[in-house]
């Protein structure tokens, strides 16, 4: 990577909309901005992205990594250089796919353009000191002192953790039906899946237009998530496996949860594991309904929407 002038900035960094930034978009936009760099996004998925994205990768991807592709492409000739966070894993013992944390080495070589990347490295079981160094890395390039990249990185954890309370404080507000929902839903799932509108089909939109309360795994905090997966098998060691495995054991014990959604996107090797554990154990121990949603880049939204209703009316 070459160096980068400090009176460049006004360095136009972009992040694509896709597979992180369900999770830690204020993070990261508010790490750069507070760099005093400007932050373009890429747009929301949409059907030119996709394409895009499943010409530049091979069959064996998963859907989420060929959107995200879309997503850099997208973003190539429009920011000065695109972010694109290596996340190892983010807590002790817990690690993402392999998929996911080799993305900063497989997107600028699928893409083929001359882009420039830049990352944030976290392995959290590691070293913390992996993500220091690469925040020295950051100041080297931009040539900002390290302190400042620091102090900017801190505040933008700041406003992250704000937001993250403020989602595991919305179970506890007032029940669904003093909001005017008729019942609540969980969906579970990648966080790039559900709260991708394109991806997700506009799921949670359409249940909360049926005057359903949805819930996912956001509003739980880690702790619950945690002690609720273990009980069933030995520790599966993927971060997203656990929060929804947790999520779906927690979400079953409360009473006034009517159904759980599971939005899986075709070959995801972590779900197919995963999924399996969930059913067998809601079949073993629960009468709740569930209802697997897979989406593929071929699928339609009159068939989604078919099983959608169909398990709605199950419900009601
Ligand atoms: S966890 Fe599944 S969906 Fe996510 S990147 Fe890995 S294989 Fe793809």
């Amino acid at each position: 990577m070459n160096v980068i002038k400090k009176e460049d900035t006004g360095l136009v960094i972009g992040i694509p909309k896709a597979l992180f930034y369900f999770q830690h978009n204020l993070l990261w936009e508010s790490f750069f901005k507070n760099l005093g760099c400007r932050v373009i996004l890429s747009e929301d998925t949409n059907i030119e992205i996709m394409n895009n994205g499943i010409k530049l990768c091979g069959n064996e991807n998963c859907l989420p990594i060929k959107i995200f592709h879309g997503h850099v492409h997208y973003l190539a000739d429009k920011a000065d250089i695109i972010f694109i966070p290596r996340y190892m894993s983010l807590n002790k013992n817990e690690y993402t796919c392999p998929q996911f944390c080799g993305i900063p080495d497989i997107a600028p070589l699928n893409i083929g353009k001359d882009i420039r990347v830049i990352e944030v490295r976290l392995h959290l079981d590691k070293a913390v000191n992996i993500t220091v160094d690469s925040l020295k890395d950051i100041a080297f390039h931009l040539n900002i002192d390290i302190k400042e990249v620091a102090t900017a990185f801190i505040k933008a954890l700041d406003t992250h953790n704000a937001s993250i309370k403020k989602d595991e404080k919305a179970i506890h507000g007032s029940s669904s039906s003093e909001e005017g929902y008729s019942h609540n839903i969980v969906v579970l799932g990648h966080p790039y899946m559900i709260y991708d509108r394109y991806l997700s089909m506009n799921l949670i939109k359409k249940l909360n237009d049926r005057k359903i309360r949805v819930l996912t795994s956001k509003n739980l905090d880690y702790n619950t998530k945690r002690e609720n997966a273990f009980p069933f098998q030995d520790k599966v060691f993927w971060e997203i496996g656990l929060d929804n495995l947790g999520s779906c054991f927690a979400y079953t014990k409360n009473k006034s949860i009517s159904g759980m959604i599971y939005l899986t996107p075709f070959a995801c090797g972590l779900d197919s594991l995963i999924i399996e554990f969930i059913e067998r154990r809601i079949k073993k121990e629960s009468t709740m309904p569930f209802l697997k949603l897979t989406v593929d880049e071929h699928s339609g939204e009159a068939g989604f929407d078919t099983r959608l209703e169909a398990f709605l009316d199950m419900i009601s």
